[in-house]
């Protein structure tokens, strides 16, 4: 673990130089070359600037931002649990994700720049980066071996842990990811049968401190009548069957909207296999017919 500290820092120390060395060529450029953010006065401060004046004075208060995936597969590898599984790797993932947090705020007094720490969904990086370790380190169990890395500080789609439980550990990630967080409760059933549990959820969220929360609930559309709600085998405004066929004998189908790192998505077509690997794992939380111990836990 020692070890992995002092890694951890040259990775953040390249990261860091990278952030810099990118925002240089940036701030070489002049207003003339971003005509709308710069001459349209868009950028706090631009509106001071002439055409050929260079624009790095209005950039600096933008953000040099460091993100992070799969802190779940790393505390596997260290520890052999992941945050979910066990308190002792809970307490390790809010040290690494503190340290990381730390050298951004000594990066923003060392350097007057705005650096911050993301919690991000790679959505990119998620699939490329686990490839490259199986093909380095062989398929590690807990941690190569799915077709993705986990979602920033977010316990694994696949680990099944109630709402409250999930919600309660990755709350804590939030004030240090100051660029950016967001923790998912995946949810069964039609949440306007049950307003109250869905309640219980968002304030439970808002007293353990997350940032930003978010219900993932099945939502489905007929597009014959334009009913949106939860439709089983048949539509409840207009009856009709979802399996229901038009004039060249094709089934209408009803729309089924998912969220995927944000998206929402009809279909997960345009997703690379990573993404769609990790919506077909994805466990649910809780379900709205059986809110498991809800406000107690406050
Ligand atoms: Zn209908």
């Amino acid at each position: 673990i020692d070890w992995f500290f002092d890694e951890l820092d040259r990775k953040i120390d390249l990261v860091i130089d990278q952030l810099l060395a990118r925002y240089k060529v940036q701030a070489a450029k002049t207003v003339k070359n971003y005509p709308f953010l710069m001459g349209q006065g868009i950028w706090l401060d631009s509106e001071k600037l002439g055409p050929n004046d260079t624009v790095g004075e209005v950039l600096k208060h933008g953000t040099l931002t460091a993100g992070f995936i799969g802190l779940a597969e790393c505390l596997k590898a260290l520890t052999g649990k992941h945050h979910g599984e066990s308190q002792r790797s809970q307490n390790l993932g809010l040290e690494i994700v503190g340290h990381m947090r730390k050298r951004m705020d000594e990066a923003t007094e060392k350097y007057g720049m705005n650096f911050s720490l993301i919690a991000t969904p790679a959505e990119g990086l998620s699939g490329r980066f686990v490839n490259i370790d199986r093909e380095k380190f062989g398929v590690i169990e807990g941690v190569t071996d799915r077709e993705y890395y986990t979602n920033s500080f977010h316990i694994p789609v696949y680990y099944p842990i109630s709402a409250y439980e999930k919600i309660r550990l990755e709350a804590p990630y939030h004030p240090l990811t100051n660029g950016g967080h967001i923790s998912y409760i995946e949810l069964d059933g039609d949440p306007t049968t049950n307003v109250e549990a869905f309640e219980n959820v968002i304030r439970f969220m808002k007293e353990c401190g997350i940032g930003y929360g978010s219900i993932n609930h099945p939502v489905d559309r007929d597009p014959v009548c334009g009913y949106t709600g939860i439709i089983n085998d048949e539509c409840p405004k207009c009856g009709r069957s979802a399996l229901d066929t038009d004039e060249n004998g094709e089934v209408i189908g009803i729309e089924r909207i998912r969220r995927v790192t944000g998206y929402l998505a009809g279909t997960l077509d345009r997703f690379n296999d990573a993404k769609k690997a990790e919506v077909r794992d994805r466990v649910k939380h809780m379900s709205i017919n059986d809110p498991d111990a809800p406000m107690e836990q406050l």
